[in-house]
């Protein structure tokens, strides 16, 4: 960034702070020639996400498409349009984070799934057999595998937690 006084190449940053809802940074700089301080601002590079698609085909990260697939998948069930409004921005938020010109469907469900399955659990099966309809059948099945052996360490963990309060004169431990 060149400096408006003297011309020198090289300033240091003094402080940065985003502006415009973050559409933009103000940067207050100083001249490492001359010392004489001056504002910059930069604006956001705002080249779109591409979503890669199974087939390769690629399409600008659209977030109501994700937000239509959740409320899909939340049919009748008690989850809040907030709910799914939190879980998009969250996953868009992610992805713009990453820096990656490039993400893939498989990519964008995963983050969608991890964390719906916290809101519903019926959701995210549903969610889940969608996202996955064209990937093998093993994979659904671990993924079914995996949502049970969570459940189960989960469970283990609240079996846990009273045992820890029992008398150690009367373990209760069956195994
Ligand atoms: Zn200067």
């Amino acid at each position: 960034m060149r400096c408006p006084f003297c011309a020198h190449e090289e300033s240091k940053v003094l402080d940065s702070r985003p502006v415009e809802d973050g559409a933009s940074i103000r940067r207050r700089r100083e001249c490492i020639r001359c010392s004489r301080r001056f504002t910059t601002y930069e604006r956001m590079d705002h080249v779109p996400i591409m979503v890669v698609k199974r087939d390769g085909r690629r399409e600008p990260f659209d977030r109501n498409k994700i937000l239509r697939g959740l409320v899909q998948a939340c049919g009748k069930r008690p989850v809040s349009m907030d709910d799914l409004e939190r879980v998009v921005a969250e996953v868009e938020r992610e992805v713009t984070e990453r820096g990656d010109r490039e993400v893939s469907t498989l990519q964008i469900g995963a983050l969608v799934m991890e964390r719906l399955r916290r809101l519903d659990d019926v959701a995210y099966v549903r969610f889940a057999s969608e996202h996955r309809r064209f990937r093998d059948l093993d994979m659904l099945v671990q993924e079914a595998e995996t949502l049970k052996e969570r459940k189960r360490r989960e469970e283990a963990l609240r079996a846990q937690v009273p045992l820890l309060t029992v008398d150690s004169g009367q373990t209760k431990t069956s195994k």
